[in-house]
């Protein structure tokens, strides 16, 4: 939205597992159609495999066609429910082709897997960068996600829906941080996969806690049953960004976590029951 009024940007509506026709030179791409959040793509499993399969082949068709660098989103979850830690970008991963993930996790690896070929067989320039967790303002208030589930219950002075035991680790990255990285990447010259994200690791108990401390709220941890396939830890070895790209995450969870919930405090009762009911598809 807050785009819209800048004179060189242009906003074309178009379902990308179709041909994409462009007008004009490109110089980059950068392919970030997917849901995300594991309750959204569970509600359009069909279209996140489309969108990851045949919307990335597209993309690479048409990075091709105009000799632009292509940047692909991959994620954290090529690492499945991961056996090596933290994750490092040689690691294969742990994944279930045929659980409820696997929809959103397959998709993504067969993106790698189609990315690399374009750059081996048609020299097309491309970059693949895994985002672990990240969060900040603007993101959806129920997407479904720890950190907007948490926040949306501390307004709402609802208990937090911690699912399992709340043992499971993740590991959080400040949105501006990601951004710098996704930048770095796309300028860089290296083809192969690149983790973007925080390795301050932490459980999602003690990640609920920090909230409440947050929120200054008498909230209490409530557990729901752990989603199938729910992996049990996560954290980025960074190396590879660090000396490539020489980046690494500015923001610590405290600063971004207090960003983040001034912003959501911010917004009007009307903005937040829209955001907390907002039907993405
Ligand atoms: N989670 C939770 N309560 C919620 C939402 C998520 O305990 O209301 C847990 C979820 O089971 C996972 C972690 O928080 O272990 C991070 O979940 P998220 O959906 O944010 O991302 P994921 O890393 O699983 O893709």
């Amino acid at each position: 939205e807050h785009l819209r009024s800048n004179p060189n940007f242009e906003f074309i509506h178009h379902d990308i597992t179709t041909f994409i026709d462009i007008k004009g030179d490109l110089d980059y791409i950068l392919h970030f159609a997917s849901p995300a959040s594991p309750i959204d793509y569970l509600k359009i499993p069909i279209q996140t495999l489309k969108v990851g399969a045949m919307g990335t082949h597209n993309c690479l068709g048409l990075a091709k066609a105009k000799g632009a660098r292509i940047l692909v989103a991959s994620t954290s979850e090529v690492y499945g429910d991961p056996l090596v830690h933290p994750q490092t970008e040689e690691y294969w991963g742990n994944v279930n082709p045929v659980g409820p993930r696997g929809v959103y996790d397959e998709a993504k690896r067969y993106m790698e897997s189609i990315t690399m070929a374009y750059h081996t067989f048609h020299h097309v320039e491309t970059r693949i960068i895994r985002i672990f967790n990240t969060y900040g303002p603007r993101m959806r208030l129920n997407d479904g996600r720890a950190l907007p589930a948490f926040i949306g219950q501390a307004l709402r002075g609802e208990d937090m829906t911690v699912f399992g035991d709340g043992s499971q680790t993740r590991s959080f990255c400040y949105v501006d941080d990601l951004v710098e990285g996704i930048y770095r990447l796309l300028l860089s010259d290296y083809p192969h996969p690149v983790n973007i994200g925080n390795p301050d690791e932490i459980t999602i108990k003690e990640f609920g806690e920090e909230i409440i401390k947050l929120t200054g709220t008498s909230q209490k941890l409530i557990s729901l049953p752990l989603p199938t396939d729910d992996p049990k830890q996560r954290k980025p070895d960074i190396t590879k960004a660090k000396s490539i790209l020489g980046w690494e995450p500015k923001v610590s969870r405290a600063e971004g976590l207090k960003i983040t919930y001034e912003y959501f405090k911010s917004l009007s009762p009307e903005d937040l029951h829209r955001m907390a009911h907002h039907k993405e598809f």
